[in-house]
């Protein structure tokens, strides 16, 4: 029996050491289940990207047959721009994003990058173009360096230093321990969501891709990390199309252009002034939410003086 569990154990080890790594990607695209479902086409090619403008071209998807989740969806997010997506829990969002990414197939309808169907490229192309700020970043039980510079494997370490001042991180690494070099993950420090995302955000500053994606936090961060994120994002989407996957409102201001998603169509677009002006579901969720960020507040406030 003793014979039989060191490798056991190892096979173990390694499994959950491969799990780690996938876990990243896995948990925001269920990638394992998908990528039986979608494989390049004989003959495709390589992403051209050139300005890097996206188009959702009269976008019908599903899960599962019988439930649509959306319903013709058209927009288009011109070269360096942003547009923000919003809309009740739900509503498909993030799946905007899988099929960007084309982790799942449309059933009628195109998504473009630069007037090439993503059905049309390499996924591996695809999937280089474009860089992903996710909502839960999960960290490898690695350094802290190791974890940026994998946005860029062969990045120096002045290339790793900078990513991570600009991603508003620099200053807590250099105050660690070990600096750079500090363990983290299940196995190492555990850094707080607000931390994790700024990791997240230096490895896509490395990477530099043309085009982004940045899946907005659920839960909420004080209102300082907050900020520190906001000018950390601000700074990596400048000159980039940017998708901005909102559940909170806040980030979504200075957008281009907003497109509130509801029940898998377009209810409303345009930008936030000109929707708060037409009163409609964006406007009521905006006050809905300010109305909940002020009793927090009061709370934290209440909880201060006590
Ligand atoms: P939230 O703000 O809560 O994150 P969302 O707008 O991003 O929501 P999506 O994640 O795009 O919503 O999901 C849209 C719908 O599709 C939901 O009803 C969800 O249950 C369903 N859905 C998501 N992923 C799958 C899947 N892999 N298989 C089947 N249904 C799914």
């Amino acid at each position: 029996l003793m014979q039989l569990s060191v490798p056991l154990n190892f096979i173990g080890f390694i499994y959950r050491e491969i799990r780690q790594g996938l876990t990243d990607i896995e948990q925001m695209f269920d990638l394992l289940d998908v990528r039986q479902e979608v494989v390049d086409a004989p003959g495709a090619t390589p992403l051209v990207v050139e300005a890097g403008r996206v188009e959702f071209r009269d976008v019908h998807f599903a899960y599962e047959q019988n439930r649509s989740i959306l319903k013709g969806v058209s927009f288009e997010v011109p070269a360096g721009k942003t547009v923000a997506i919003v809309g009740p829990s739900g509503a498909g969002k993030s799946t905007i994003s899988r099929l960007l990414f084309r982790f799942y197939d449309v059933q009628k309808g195109a998504v473009l990058i630069d007037g090439q169907d993503v059905r049309d490229v390499t996924q591996e192309s695809l999937r280089a173009s474009i860089g992903m700020v996710p909502q839960d970043t999960v960290l490898f039980n690695d350094t802290v360096a190791y974890n940026i510079r994998y946005g860029r494997i062969d990045a120096s370490d002045e290339d790793v230093r900078r990513a991570a001042g600009l991603a508003q991180i620099g200053p807590f690494i250099e105050g660690l321990p070990d600096g750079y070099r500090t363990m983290v993950g299940e196995r190492g420090l555990k850094l707080s969501g607000g931390e994790k995302q700024r990791v997240a955000i230096a490895r896509t500053i490395l990477k530099s891709p043309p085009i982004l994606i940045l899946d907005e936090a659920t839960s909420a961060l004080d209102s300082h990390t907050e900020q520190e994120i906001q000018a950390a994002l601000d700074l990596v989407s400048r000159g980039r199309t940017t998708i901005v996957i909102a559940h909170r409102l806040s980030t979504v201001i200075s957008a281009d252009e907003i497109i509130v998603l509801k029940d898998g169509s377009i209810a409303e677009r345009g930008t936030h002034a000109a929707l708060l002006k037409a009163g409609g579901l964006y406007a009521s969720m905006w006050d809905r939410q300010r109305e909940a960020t002020e009793a927090e507040e009061r709370l934290r406030i209440a909880r201060e003086n006590d």
